[in-house]
């Protein structure tokens, strides 16, 4: 399903910061969310709380503010004088702000002057009046636009018959698209910019603490309207963002088109994987093979490599026309055929080249997104790069934290220990593929076929689901007034895929569960998911319906709300009344989770290395992108992961696909998986999962590390998912094991 989001600034000013779909384990979905989370930005470095004494004034003196500087002036002495010298700071503050963002076109400076005249709230009364007022009407506005939006997907996103060509236009039209521009052409924006505070990440981090409800909200406020990016700029990261995921969407590999030494076909034909997720889980999958399992993973992290460093002959990219052996690199036209129609015919070889690399285009499609996230650089003076955007304004952790965090991770003596356990357990030295190592899955006392059954038989329909959600709900500690309360919350529909969660934006909306039930009824893994969804609907309505502020809406971002999904995702054995899951069972489930973790550590290190080395050689040519993003890959797999598994200079970890569309998304993952391991151990610590979730999902959308500090009393961090670690290694008898001699 396509959602409501895309790649411009401008279009998503009123968009909630977190993607309000949720979407149970579709990840890439969530890339576009980060680029939504951009327009919550705070630019301005002038910019600082009304509330803190003494009030700071260190406006940079753009050529607009310049222009208006006689304006500025004059207007000072006329309003101190009508409102009282109280005002002076704020007035001034709220005059720049506006300054900076106007443009020729909104008027000369005597226009400038009556719209201040006319809209500065002098009076606490006033301003009281204003934020009641924008605070109710961007609810609405926001609302509709989610209701309108959520209509037209309808066709598309339900199981309700086929979907008709102009369905998908209904589903790609996004009514918000021009709102930004329109506050800013009808000034309700300026209105904002003059009234309310502008706040760098720096004040939020220090001062939001002490920020009251109101504070923060009012912080919120003014950073919806913090940018005001040129429509062409948008339109330009937008084009860029469609055609580098379209290189990535199309980037299959035929599987039974590689071969071995011997002329050998290790996978079966027909089988078509997308770099990188299909390649990556074909390994994964590929443990359980006794027979070929081994040799299937070598080859694939043959061809990640020869994808990594382009040496991958260009005619063997999605198509089956070819068959390729990834060691020797050696290119024939196919053997055999198990293409069909919609496959792609033959290339044209130039002089019987077969083997011809990839021009580099993989760092080409990179560049093209470098240069289109910097066309925002110069209207974002305090966070002037695409990598500040990211950090101070999408996630709202500082960069330099994060990578301590990740070196927290990746550093830990607990890796080795891991590693060590996933080689005696393997019963090989490890080898660069098993980063990806999957084996850590608990045997169920249930088959997935007695649990298909036991599902089935309690939710033929959906609607049985439904009804049962109150006693679910009961079950993870809710009062029987709060569950009835949530789940007439959440209206279920039957969904075209796998499942999601829609929420709302105006408390008189409802929230909606797309769950998947078969006409045999519900099998075991869409209760999973809708468990999963049912998390997130519970969340996205104590989060807009229980909250003090709708300004507040929601949790920092989608690292917190998929945290507070799983904690529901984990009891789903509890739910059906069967026995939870085991001590080991849980022990291995975390060791999966913290292998996980400790590999995409790595490959978010990477991401913001090459972001860094972009920005620094800003006219590099996709070649000399190459050669440093292998570097820095190889750089980072020595330092980390060389020690552990015994072979340096690998580049596997430049692999991911996002790393190439999706913006410098990466750093995301490690940090959802540490955020999820905080909420659980304190979900863990209280014992009672109803009455700490209404806690936790009521705070609202303030800074991360405020948000985890008053729901568990400490800052975001990995000790929480190394503490764990640490207890299910000595669980599995893993550390007697690693230290004995
Ligand atoms: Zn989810």
């Amino acid at each position: 399903m396509k959602p409501a989001v895309h790649y411009g600034y401008g279009s998503l000013t009123l968009a909630r910061k977190n993607n309000r779909t949720v979407k149970s384990l579709k990840l890439p979905i969530l890339a576009l969310a980060l680029i939504a989370q951009l327009v919550f930005t705070v630019p301005v470095s002038y910019a600082y709380s009304a509330y803190s004494a003494p009030v700071r004034l260190s406006a940079p003196e753009t050529a607009q503010s310049d222009r208006m500087k006689p304006s500025i002036e004059r207007l000072e002495k006329e309003l101190v004088a009508k409102y009282g010298e109280g005002q002076r700071a704020r007035l001034r503050r709220g005059m720049l702000q506006v300054a900076n963002f106007w443009r020729d076109e909104d008027g000369e400076p005597a226009v400038f002057e009556e719209f201040v005249r006319t809209n500065f709230a002098g009076q606490q009364a006033t301003l009281d009046t204003m934020f009641e007022r924008f605070e109710h009407n961007l609810e609405q506005l926001n609302g509709h636009m989610g209701e309108i939006g959520r209509e037209f997907r309808n066709q598309s996103d339900l199981d309700v018959g086929p979907i008709l060509g102009f369905d998908e236009i209904f589903a790609g039209y996004d009514p918000s698209a021009h709102v930004s521009e329109d506050f800013f052409r009808n000034k309700l924006a300026f209105i904002v910019l003059l009234n309310f505070p502008l706040t760098t990440l720096q004040q939020r981090l220090t001062e939001g603490e002490k920020w009251s409800r109101r504070e923060w909200a009012e912080a919120r406020l003014a950073q919806r309207f913090s940018k005001r990016i040129p429509a062409e700029v948008n339109q330009a990261l937008s084009q860029a963002g469609s055609e580098v995921s379209r290189y990535i969407a199309e980037y299959n590999v035929w599987m039974h088109h590689l071969v071995d030494a011997n002329g050998n076909r290790l996978f079966p034909p027909k089988l078509r994987l997308l770099s990188h997720w299909n390649l990556r889980d074909e390994i994964k999958a590929d443990y359980s093979d006794a027979k070929n399992g081994l040799a299937k993973q070598r080859m694939i992290q043959q061809v990640m490599e020869r994808i990594v460093t382009q040496t991958i002959p260009a005619v063997v990219v999605n198509n089956p026309n070819y068959d390729w052996n990834p060691v020797s690199n050696e290119v024939k036209s196919a053997a055999v055929n198990d293409a069909d129609e919609s496959a792609p015919a033959a290339t044209v070889v130039r002089d019987g080249v077969l083997n011809e690399p990839e021009p580099n285009t993989r760092y080409a499609k990179l560049l093209l997104a470098f240069n289109a996230a910097r066309k925002v650089d110069p209207y974002s003076p305090t966070a002037p790069t695409h990598i500040a955007r990211s950090f101070d304004e999408g996630r709202e952790i500082p960069e330099a934290r994060m990578k301590a965090m990740l070196e927290q991770l990746l550093s830990s003596p607990l890796a080795q220990q891991v590693g060590k356990l996933i080689a005696a357990r393997l019963g090989r030295p490890l080898e660069p593929f098993d980063i990806y190592y999957n084996g850590f899955r608990p045997r169920g006392a249930y088959t997935e076929a007695q649990l298909d059954e036991i599902v089935a038989a309690r939710y033929p329909t959906a609607e049985a689901y439904k009804k049962d959600m109150p006693n679910l709900l009961v079950k993870l500690g809710f009062s029987k007034e709060r569950a009835e309360y949530l789940a007439n919350n959440i209206v279920v529909d039957p969904a075209r895929g796998s499942g999601h969660a829609l929420g709302a934006s105006m408390r008189s909306a409802k929230t909606h569960l797309r769950t998947r039930v078969e006409k045999s009824g519900m099998n075991y893994k869409g209760f999973n998911i809708a468990v999963h969804e049912m998390g997130h609907n519970v969340e996205q309505t104590l989060s807009l319906n229980d909250i003090d502020h709708t300004l507040l809406q929601g949790v920092p971002n989608t690292a917190f709300t998929e945290a507070l999904a799983f904690v529901f995702q984990n009891k789903d054995l509890e739910l059906l009344g069967l026995a939870k899951p085991d001590a080991k069972s849980e022990a291995l489930k975390t060791l999966n989770d913290f292998w996980g973790t400790y590999e995409i550590a790595g490959v978010a290190l990477v991401d913001m290395a090459v972001w860094h080395w972009m920005y620094d050689h800003p006219n590099a040519t996709p070649l000399e992108l190459k050669d440093a993003t292998v570097q820095i890959s190889k750089d980072i797999w020595n330092k980390y992961y060389a020690p552990i598994f015994g072979k340096r200079d690998v580049v596997l970890l430049g692999i991911y696909s996002h790393m190439i569309d999706s913006f410098l998304y990466l750093p995301d993952y490690p940090i959802g998986h540490m955020i999820a391991f905080q909420i659980e151990e304190q979900m863990e610590k209280t014992g009672n999962i109803g009455s700490e979730f209404e806690r936790m999902a009521t705070i609202g959308s303030v800074i991360p590390d405020l948000w985890m500090k008053k729901a568990t009393g400490a800052p975001v961090g990995s000790e929480a998912l190394l503490t764990a670690t640490k207890k299910a290694l000595t669980e599995v008898g893993a550390t007697s094991k690693a230290s004995s001699p």
